[in-house]
């Protein structure tokens, strides 16, 4: 099997693959009908749900490949979304999967414009101490993407403001897993306002949780 071969296989797989994710996050409750985009680091490029249609709805050649630059191929137009999955493949070199999903009560906390505390030690699975929130900007412009990546220095997740919820990962896998733990947090947060006031982690604390999230669990060593 030559490159060109080897190439076109991954690539179908990639295909694949992106979409059973984009269906099982629609089943995990991430989106409804056509709202949110997945995408995937692909050679020298990425490839990238299309515009407008549910993940139920998408066959493998609805997917669209993009590259650095902003030029697509495929017979499909690209997500509306596709500058800040190409800004966060092109600046943070350890994401291979971006999500990004209107789901209750991420969105909901986005409507409030606040970034996420550490109300709870699992907020650190998003990369820090807390989950910011980026400022509101229109839908699909390159001023909503350039506040989405200063929301995620250092972070895997962020909010979007009046929007929803963006995050990457270096799996399609491992990008859905952390999707349903932030919207499970979202939960827990908005459910705990609405109870009284929640009481934060210390910052000393939120420091040794994430030393120890270092070597938590089956990938890490230690
Ligand atoms: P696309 O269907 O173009 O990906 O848009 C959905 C969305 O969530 C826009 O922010
Ligand atoms: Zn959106």
């Amino acid at each position: 099997m030559n490159n060109v071969e080897v190439l076109a296989v991954s690539e179908a797989e990639l295909r694949q693959t992106l979409i059973a994710t984009a269906i099982a996050a629609q089943r995990e409750g991430m989106n409804r009908g056509a709202s949110g985009n997945l995408s995937v680091r692909c050679g020298n490029g990425f490839l990238i749900t299309p515009s407008g249609m549910a993940a139920t709805e998408q066959i493998e050649d609805d997917v669209v490949w993009m590259d650095f630059t902003g030029n697509a191929r495929g017979s499909r137009k690209p997500s509306s979304e596709w500058r800040f999955h190409r800004d966060l493949y092109v600046a943070r070199p350890e994401f291979n999967a971006v999500l990004h999903a209107h789901s209750t009560f991420a969105t909901t906390l986005a409507c409030l414009g606040r970034d996420i505390p550490p109300f709870h030690y699992m907020i650190a699975a998003a990369g820090g101490k807390t989950i910011r929130c980026a400022p509101y900007a229109t839908f699909g412009t390159q001023e909503l993407s350039d506040h989405a990546i200063t929301a995620m220095e250092g972070r895997k997740a962020c909010l979007l403001g009046n929007h929803g919820l963006l995050l990457a990962e270096s799996t399609l896998e491992s990008a859905l897993a952390l999707a349903v733990e932030v919207e499970s947090l979202c939960e827990q947060y908005c459910r705990a306002l609405q109870i009284g006031t929640p009481k934060l982690i210390s910052d000393a604390e939120m420091d040794v949780v994430l030393e120890k999230f270092k070597s938590y669990g089956q990938n890490a060593q230690g």
